[in-house]
């Protein structure tokens, strides 16, 4: 058609259409321009800035507690908050006299004294296989007024009222992991990767950490177990461990795949993380590493702190990875959308830049993201600070967490509704770890599932040693879901 109205008009007005074109086409070109200007004027300011707004004045006890101070890793380190005395005295200055309790549906909202709150923790700490420890990050990122509902809150802080009774088939080493160690401190489940525990602490701690026998310091309920007393099996770590996990991986050429955890490799010192990379980039059948931190979502100020070489190390790392054609990736963990601040932009527009990848590894939990609004936010919002989302894990069945777990209909139900809402390279794998080494299944992958009985089946074809290719593992739903009738929170 067009060429056709070419050719009905006379050499003149043809000109002037090809200039009118060709004005249209520069204008064009030049407004593109003016805008991709203008956008890196504002990322380069954005990343210069570094401020925004300090929540952690909110809390009384860090009203005048500079933005310099708490960006610092070390204030932060210096700052947190555990033991049992500290804990209590903390939320008496940060709790006002009344929250709002618990939420049953359909009723109007019950008030609880602050006493009754704080007594609340004090029991549930004494019925919890992880110990509590908070950074003043994730204190400053948790709703006080509302303690009882806040999703930060329920993953750190148990509540003895919320708490239910185990599943009897809770494990506290439910994946079997110390059955798959061919040397302490070194996970060998599957045939090209392993799982390098370089250290038995985090920042803070998981309720539902799923290492619950070897991370972090014993708790009341270890005391009380008879059976675990030799548990919390925390040895495991340290240098001269790492020289029979180096050993084995040089003398084993299948393993091509290294995930650096524990514990969390936010942990090591700088100039250990610097080791254990170059130690395992130096083996030549080791193509990638991955380092695995929760640091990002509960202390991303590491990531920026020019005072800290951890990062720069890591980052260092990075680029010897690309000179010599192998790969660095950071492993992290977000569960709720609450736990990204300003500051986690900042550091994650640092690593994006350096060109660091990180992807994420979310566990659904009840009463924190197992809705479909809430885990599509996540989603959305780590895309948007360029963290890829990994997988999304059913919890494992350990002790102590029975009150989070979710049962595998509403996780598959939850999985589906997401699917085609976000773009599949985006979208994260949903997945249940087997109970007892099964490893990594798809959800929507189980051999049978009874939701009657909460029971599913698993097999487990690619999983190492070869005796597990015959195993059925077996998943249950929480027990919670027998006594209350099926709801859905989507
Ligand atoms: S950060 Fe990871 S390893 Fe540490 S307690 Fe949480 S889930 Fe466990």
């Amino acid at each position: 058609m067009e060429s056709k109205a070419f050719g009905e008009l006379k050499p003149s007005g043809r000109l002037r259409m090809f200039n009118e074109e060709t004005r249209l086409r520069e204008e064009k070109k030049a407004l593109e321009e003016r805008r991709i200007k203008l956008l890196l004027d504002q990322h380069r300011a954005d990343c210069k800035a570094q401020t925004g707004d300090p929540f952690w004045q909110e809390i009384s006890k860090w009203e005048k507690v500079t933005q310099g101070d708490f960006l610092s890793h070390k204030w932060q380190v210096a700052n947190a908050v555990y033991e049992l005395q500290n804990i209590v005295k903390f939320l008496d200055s940060v709790l006002p006299p009344k929250v709002p309790g618990p939420r049953i549906s359909t009723q109007p909202t019950t008030w609880i004294s602050k006493r009754d709150f704080i007594d609340d923790v004090e029991k549930g700490m004494l019925q919890t296989t992880m110990a509590v420890k908070l950074t003043p990050y994730i204190l400053s990122r948790i709703n006080w007024k509302d303690p009882v509902a806040d999703p930060i809150r329920v993953q750190f802080l148990p509540l003895r009222s919320a708490m239910s009774l185990d599943h009897p088939m809770v494990e506290l080493d439910s994946l079997h992991e110390r059955n798959d160690m061919p040397v302490p401190g070194l996970v060998h489940r599957y045939p090209d990767r392993v799982l390098f525990l370089a250290t038995h602490i985090c920042p803070l701690f998981c309720r539902f950490c799923t290492r619950a026998y070897a991370i972090g310091p014993r708790t009341e309920w270890f005391m009380r177990q008879a059976e675990a007393e030799a548990m919390k099996d925390n040895s495991a770590t340290g240098s001269k461990r790492w020289a029979a996990m180096y050993d084995y991986i040089e003398k084993t050429p299948a393993v091509n795949d290294v995930v650096v955890s524990g514990g969390d490799a936010y942990m090591l010192a700088s100039k250990q993380i610097k080791s254990i990379g170059e130690s395992l980039l130096s083996i030549p059948h080791v193509k990638r590493i991955r380092f695995a931190t929760k640091g990002l979502s509960v202390g991303p100020m590491r990531f920026l702190d020019p005072d800290d070489d951890w990062t720069n190390n890591l980052l260092g790392l990075n680029n010897l990875a690309r000179e010599v054609g192998k790969e660095v990736y950071v492993h992290t963990h977000f569960n709720h959308p609450n736990e990204i601040s300003w500051i986690t932009q900042q550091a994650m527009r640092r690593l994006h830049r350096k060109g660091l990848r990180v992807r994420n590894q979310a566990v659904m939990l009840k009463d924190v993201n197992n809705s479909v609004p809430v885990m599509s936010d996540l989603i959305r919002k780590l895309s948007d600070i360029h963290i890829d989302p990994y997988y999304v894990y059913i919890p494992d069945m350990t002790p102590a967490i029975e009150d989070l777990r979710v049962p595998l209909h509403e996780f598959i139900a939850i999985e589906k509704a997401i699917i085609g809402s976000i773009g599949g390279f985006k979208m994260p794998k949903f997945v249940v770890d087997a109970p007892g080494g099964g490893g990594k299944r798809p959800a929507m992958s189980y051999e049978s599932y009874d939701r009657t009985t909460g029971i599913s089946t698993w097999t487990a074809p690619g999983a190492m040693p070869e005796g597990k290719k015959d195993k059925v593992f077996t998943y249950y739903d929480p027990l919670w879901l027998q006594r209350t009738p099926p709801q859905t929170n989507l």
